[in-house]
Order: structure tokens, then C-alpha cells, then sequence
């Protein structure tokens, strides 16, 4: 009996639960998936498979996969400057200053390395600074594993309304603490403040709730959550992990007008190193105890490490300097328009959906939404989840990557070309033919 070695997909899952880094990576149907290389908009497999990549690792390079400057930024600055965990860097001055000039709501900021060490501190200094207890969040919202908002993200439709833990082990004081409220329901959060405003602590929202695609919000929507806030106390967080750099450099807070008391940062700030932040009022970000005497604990080892802090300089650099929002937006517009061009040829009723670089495919009617894309949770209950799944494992076989999860949305890069968004079509072509 031959035995050969071990494939590395089974080692891994003998000492790592599952085989992968984080729940998010545990994707039925995509078998072994053994990552060797990438390069801008491409991955290669251990099997000799390659890739044109809609996935993105979620979201963070927006300039394509291990783009050639900020490396070198990074590599560089490793080469000189190690990090050290006491005082202060110059990267870590000059993205600050940057942050705050571009962010309307960013007067001061503190650097993470990830987006839920963002919302976390976020939430804990909004109860520090009000004494409050509860936290508002929107049903369809993903804002990090940390246990205030580990709920309600993508519901099933009996759970919809109610409490909808994604983990166990969370304390029921904690959930409790939570509000879960319809995202674009105004009334519901008038409804919310008028009974309970003076124990709220904070409201957090994605602008646009992408971790269920695209929600686009209504401008009454987040002018309405600025105005109870305002009202009541309470401290507005825009997370904008995915929103900010993806769509406007001053985030979705610049495209809307509407100005949060704290903004959570991270993903494409640093086109995929570890980079988080969180910004905005000086009064509340002074609370946290990087100040003497501050009551608001805050710390990090890795936080500002000048490599990452350097992979985010050289991307806000590049973002600034050439023009890749229009590039990224032009080839989303063309992804969303040729889809729903390809769809009605096909017959098959979908909503394309999305905003800038990001497109997204339900399979459902969309014709009676308002403006024919969701608005809420609610109406992403109609989307046919085995379809979704369907044809993006078969979008495989024609060397697309689209994460094949129910609800993901899908990114353009820098790195994307026109070619690209043809092959994108052609392999949706014969994908839905094969599925549908
Ligand atoms: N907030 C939003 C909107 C996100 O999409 C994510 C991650 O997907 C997070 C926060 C958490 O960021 P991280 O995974 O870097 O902890």
C-alpha cells in the first residue's frame, strides 16, 4: 500500500479546528482550498487552479491582492524600524493627521489592528461617557465577534425580531443589553428612543449593511439616527470597516453628510495589513486611558506597528494620488448594468444590487422593492439562498471566485481590468445555465 504524503488541507485540520483561521472561512463546497499565491486580481490554488478573485478577503484590497507599492512600504520600513511598544512613530503621526483630515468626524484617533477591536472600544467608551447600558444595532449588521454585538447578523426568518446569538457563550446580560431594531426603520428607532433614549449608550450601524450584500440606506434613515442620538445623549457609530476607503476616502459619512460621534475603520485602510482605528469626537476619544488618568481602558500590543502603519500610508497614498475610485466604480457600474442586462436575456428574475466597487446577485423578484433594490433585512428574506450558493460553486469550474455563502457581497479592485468584468459575465452565463 502506497501512502503518500499527507495533503496539507489534512494536516491542517488535524491541528487547527476544521482546517481554517476563522469561521468565516469554513465555506461548504469549496473543498480543499489550499491558498499558494495572489497577485492582483488572481489566486492560485495548491492544485494549480487560478483564479480571477470577486472575493477579496472580504473587502481589504481594494488595490488589488499584494499591490506592488504598498509591499514595498512595508517591506522597507520592516527592513529599518521593528516595533517596539513604548512611544510614538512618525507613520503613526502622519496617518492620524490623515485620517482626521479626511474623516468629517475624526478629531482624534487611536489605531487597532483589527475592525472589532474598533467596535469594541467604540461601544466602551460610549458607555463610559454616558453611564448608559444599552447598545442599539441593526438587524442584517456585522460589526466583529466581540459579545455586545455578536447577534442578529444573518437571521433566520423565524429569528428576525427577536435575539439571534451567532455564538454560544455569551453572557444573557450582555445580550440583553443589545437592542436589535430594523435597519431603514425610522419608527422603530423614534419608537425605541422615545421609550428607552435615556438608557441608551449608543447606536452602531453600517451605513450600508454590507454584510448582507448591499442595504442602501435612506438619507431620512441616518439623519433620523443622528437626530435621536443627538437628542437623547447617546453616541452615533458609523462602522465603516467596509465603507471607508471602499467607496469615498471621508467614508460614507462624507457621501451622506451625516456626521457620526465615532468612527470605527479598518479593511481597506491598508488594502489587507492589519489595520483597524477608531476615531472622531476629541471629547470621547479623550477618555481613553492613552491619556493620564483617562477611565476608558485602550490598548494593543500590535497596535501602530510601523509596518502595517507604513502598508496603510502608501495605500491612502495611492488612493489619494491616483484614480482608482473612478476605475473601481466605473467597472462596478458596467459588473451591476451587464448583469442585469445577462439575467433578463436569461429570464431568470434577480436583483442586482450594490454601491461603487461592490455588486452583489439575489435571486428574488426585485421589481416591487423601492427603486428595485433591498432597503431592508426583510426583503433579502426572498432570496432563493441555494441558488445564491449554487451558482457561485459553479462559478468555479470557470475560474471565478465569488465566496459561495448565502448574502456575500462581491468587490472590484484596482487591479481588476475590463477583460476581467467580460470573463465575470461569460462564466455567470454558463453558471446560471447549469444551475437554473
Ligand atoms: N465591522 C464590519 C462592518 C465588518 O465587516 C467587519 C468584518 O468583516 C468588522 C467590523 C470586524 O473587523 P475584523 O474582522 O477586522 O475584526
Amino acid at each position: 500500500m502506497s501512502s503518500g504524503p499527507v495533503p496539507l488541507a489534512e494536516r491542517a485540520r488535524t491541528v487547527v479546528p476544521g482546517g481554517v483561521n476563522s469561521g468565516q472561512r469554513n465555506v461548504p463546497g469549496l473543498g480543499d482550498l489550499v491558498i499558494t499565491g495572489t497577485g492582483g486580481a488572481r489566486f492560485r490554488t495548491a492544485d494549480g487552479r487560478e483564479f480571477t478573485d470577486f472575493h477579496a478577503a472580504f473587502g481589504p484590497p481594494l488595490l488589488g491582492h499584494n499591490d506592488p507599492d504598498v509591499a514595498r512600504a512595508a517591506a522597507e520600513t520592516g527592513a529599518t524600524l521593528g516595533h517596539m511598544g513604548v512611544g510614538v512613530t512618525e507613520g503613526e503621526v502622519l496617518l492620524a493627521e490623515q485620517l482626521v483630515e479626511l474623516l468629517p468626524s475624526v478629531e482624534k484617533v487611536l489605531l487597532t489592528s483589527t475592525g472589532s477591536e474598533a467596535t469594541f472600544h467604540a461601544l466602551r467608551v460610549a458607555r463610559a461617557a454616558t453611564g448608559r447600558r444599552l447598545v442599539v444595532k441593526f438587524q442584517g449588521c456585522y460589526h466583529g465577534w466581540h459579545d455586545s454585538v455578536s447577534l442578529n447578523v444573518i437571521s433566520e426568518p423565524a429569528k428576525v425580531g427577536g435575539h439571534d446569538p451567532i455564538s454560544t457563550g455569551i453572557l444573557t446580560e450582555v445580550l440583553d443589553s443589545t437592542l436589535v431594531l430594523p435597519f431603514n426603520d425610522s419608527a422603530a428607532v423614534r419608537h425605541a428612543f422615545a421609550e428607552l433614549g435615556s438608557d441608551i449608550a449608543a447606536v452602531i450601524v453600517e451605513p450600508v449593511p454590507h454584510n448582507v450584500g448591499a442595504l442602501l440606506p435612506y438619507e431620512e434613515f441616518l439623519t433620523t439616527l443622528r437626530e435621536e442620538t443627538r437628542r437623547a445623549g447617546s453616541v452615533l457609530v458609523f462602522d465603516e470597516v467596509i465603507t471607508g476607503f471602499r467607496h469615498d476616502l471621508g467614508g460614507w459619512q462624507r457621501i451622506s453628510g451625516v456626521t457620526p460621534d465615532l468612527t470605527t475603520l479598518g479593511k481597506a485602510i491598508a488594502n489587507g495589513a492589519p489595520v483597524g482605528a477608531i476615531g472622531g469626537r476629541a471629547d470621547l476619544m479623550d477618555l481613553f486611558s492613552t491619556r493620564p488618568g483617562a477611565p476608558a481602558f485602550f490598548a494593543g500590543t500590535y497596535n501602530g506597528h510601523p509596518g502595517v502603519v507604513a502598508a496603510a500610508l502608501a495605500t491612502l497614498r495611492k488612493l489619494r494620488e491616483e484614480p482608482v475610485h473612478e476605475h473601481v466604480f466605473r467597472l462596478g457600474e458596467r459588473a451591476r448594468t451587464e448583469l442585469r442586462e445577462l439575467y433578463a436575456r436569461l429570464g431568470v428574475p434577480v436583483t442586482v444590487a450594490g454601491y461603487g466597487s461592490v455588486f452583489v446577485t439575489y435571486f428574488m423578484d426585485g421589481t416591487a422593492l423601492d427603486g428595485g433594490v433591498p432597503r431592508t433585512y426583510e426583503d433579502l428574506l426572498a432570496n432563493d439562498a441555494a441558488r445564491f450558493v449554487g451558482y457561485r460553486r459553479r462559478l468555479l469550474d470557470h475560474g471565478l471566485f465569488e465566496l459561495p455563502l448565502n448574502l456575500k457581497r462581491s468587490h472590484i479592485s484596482y487591479a481588476h481590468t475590463d477583460e476581467d468584468v467580460d470573463r465575470l459575465l461569460e462564466g455567470t452565463e454558463a453558471a446560471v445555465k447549469a444551475v437554473l
